[in-house]
């Protein structure tokens, strides 16, 4: 910002800026500020840097506490640290805090408004609402201006300046971290809440009791669409919070896609399990699978078709609806798992062997089997095994680890 001015000795420009003397009172500051301020206002023909320059000088030399860092380390002190001088603060802010706004009522010509904070609210969603889409009414509270007051506060529409924070609705203080050290943190005035402002008792309004804002309750209407994803954002802009010379905010809520029992979803396709007996699955099922929207989809195997287990099928366009092209679906994949019987009868097993393709022709010979030995199958539940075997190691890990900590112990101890 001070890029372009040559710099002189480093901490009396901003005096020099104002025209006053480096020992100034607060009273020839503002004397001296308001004067320059007119005759630079950029909506009079003034240069605007310069009017900027002075709102900046003005700024820092009237908070005691950032004129006090200027004396002693400049400049450059106020442009580092926290929240430093350097951000500061909208000139015409600063001139509009002498003058109550612009010329001829209030040109607001180069001045940026604070943008209130976006309000987020999740948004539990069924996969049927997704498929389906829906329209769902929600009841929310929130601030609005207060009508009684347009959001002065006050009957009269006056308010004075925050003595706390000198009006600009933040404090800051200053640490000591060395003799050439400070550091600087800005924090919203606690007198205030950060406005900058008070109101006189007496003159409080009698609606809002001197908020500025009442709250109010709205019903939304969230219109979920067809396809929509788990985390789209469904926008309500300026419904947040409002606040005085603040752009509302909005009001965002967040789809949060809830479990189903039976599909899963990925993207535009839509997953579901089933699981065949062996039979089914040798000779094949039909079976009838309920849909998202309450259709049965008869579902049924090809003749003379085996369905492997951990297989999948997929069905075309009975996925999810695509997002603004919901004419057009995914796919539904079909896991099937097979279920085999635990044990057959003897019987049973020959009536299989001579239904079933033949076993592989390589058998043993009677010497080749002599020369084997015998062995034992186990069932294992492999999982467990896995997960066993591995906090075994860990904790011989852990012991190893305490063991060589033991040990430079007793290091220390015979070095004492
Ligand atoms: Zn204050
Ligand atoms: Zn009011």
């Amino acid at each position: 910002m001070f890029g372009r001015v040559p710099k002189k000795s480093d901490n009396t420009r901003y005096y020099e800026i104002l025209g006053v003397s480096k020992n100034a009172s607060q009273d020839d500051l503002k004397k001296a500020y308001k004067k320059a301020a007119i005759k630079n206002h950029p909506d009079k023909g003034g240069d605007p840097e310069k009017f900027k320059e002075l709102a900046h000088a003005y700024e820092v030399l009237s908070d005691s506490e950032k004129r006090e860092i200027y004396d002693q380390y400049g400049e450059d002190a106020l442009k580092e640290g926290m929240g430093g001088g350097a951000a500061g603060h909208d000139p015409f802010d600063i001139f509009s805090s002498f003058f109550g706004g612009g010329f001829g009522g209030g040109s607001s010509r180069g001045r940026r408004q604070r943008r209130g904070e976006d309000v987020v609210h999740p948004l539990k969603v069924s996969l049927e609402d997704l498929y389906l889409g829906t329209t769902k009414k929600l009841s929310l509270s929130r601030n609005v201006i207060c009508s009684k007051c347009n959001g002065k506060g006050s009957k009269s529409g006056a308010s004075m300046k925050c003595p706390g924070c000198q009006g600009t609705g933040m404090k800051v203080s200053i640490r000591h971290l060395g003799p050439s050290m400070i550091q600087q943190m800005q924090h919203p005035c606690n007198e205030c809440k950060g406005t900058g402002e008070t109101i006189n008792d007496r003159d409080r309004c009698t609606q809002c009791k001197g908020e500025k804002v009442v709250p109010e309750k709205k019903v939304l209407e969230v219109i979920v669409e067809k396809g929509m994803q788990n985390a789209q954002k469904i926008t309500f802009p300026g419904e947040a919070d409002e606040a005085p010379d603040t752009v509302t905010g909005d009001i965002v809520f967040v789809l949060q896609q809830k479990e189903h029992p039976r599909f899963k979803r990925k993207g535009e396709d839509l997953f579901v399990e089933h699981t065949l007996s062996l039979t089914e699955a040798l000779c094949g099922f039909q079976f009838a699978l309920t849909h998202l929207d309450g259709r049965q989809l008869l579902i049924k195997s090809n003749p003379g078709e085996v369905v492997k287990p951990d297989s999948f099928k997929a069905i075309n366009d009975e996925g999810m609806p695509i997002y603004q092209r919901s004419f057009m679906k995914g796919k539904m994949y079909i896991h099937f798992t097979v279920e085999f019987p635990d044990s057959l009868s003897p019987d049973q097993v020959r009536a299989l062997e001579a239904v079933l393709p033949p076993k592989p022709t390589s058998q043993l010979t009677d010497m080749e089997l002599d020369e084997c030995e015998e062995t034992t199958l186990h069932d294992v539940n492999i999982e467990e095994e896995m997960r066993r075997k591995q906090q075994q190691q860990a904790q011989e890990a852990y012991e190893e680890d305490d063991d060589m900590h033991g040990g430079a112990q007793r290091v220390q101890c015979a070095q004492q």
